[in-house]
């Protein structure tokens, strides 16, 4: 596997962007998705790269999440800023993951996406509620390596 396009159509995609929209709609943390081919350097410190790059750290309240996909290692990383990292049940992201990996397994990019999306929304939802006044830190675009 080698083209994105091979993981997601542009309507998937935009699926995918609109359940991030919804996730964000109800609360103050920002979710975003990056994808890439390959990393050089172990998965998870490449997510705290990415994360960096995107600016990721920079949201008010830390609760920004991560979903780190890079394909042709079939390897994926969860990374939540410390503001939700703090707060979550101690097993979420690896049961988040494992949920995640059901569909991947399955070659179902986009549910396996969206399920992640949606099971980080429901956390940041019950610890960082939407107020008024919250803005979109982050967009919600997919980003590519
Ligand atoms: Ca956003």
């Amino acid at each position: 596997m080698s083209d994105v396009r091979d993981l997601l159509s542009r309507e998937d995609e935009l699926d995918v962007i609109e359940a991030i929209r919804l996730a964000e709609s109800v609360t103050s943390g920002e979710i975003r998705v990056h994808l890439e081919r390959s990393s050089t350097l172990p998965h998870l410190e490449r997510a705290k790269e990415v994360f960096h790059l995107l600016k990721m750290d920079n949201t008010k309240l830390q609760n920004g999440v991560l979903i780190y996909l890079a394909y042709d290692d079939h390897q994926f990383v969860i990374l939540g800023d410390r503001g939700i990292d703090a707060v979550v049940e101690p097993d979420f992201w690896d049961t988040t993951k494992d949920l995640m990996a059901t569909h991947f397994r399955n070659g179902d990019f986009k549910s396996g996406l969206i399920a992640g999306i949606e099971l980080a929304g429901e956390r940041l939802r019950i610890y960082f509620p939407w107020t008024e006044g919250n803005t979109d830190e982050l967009s919600n675009e997919i980003s590519r390596g």
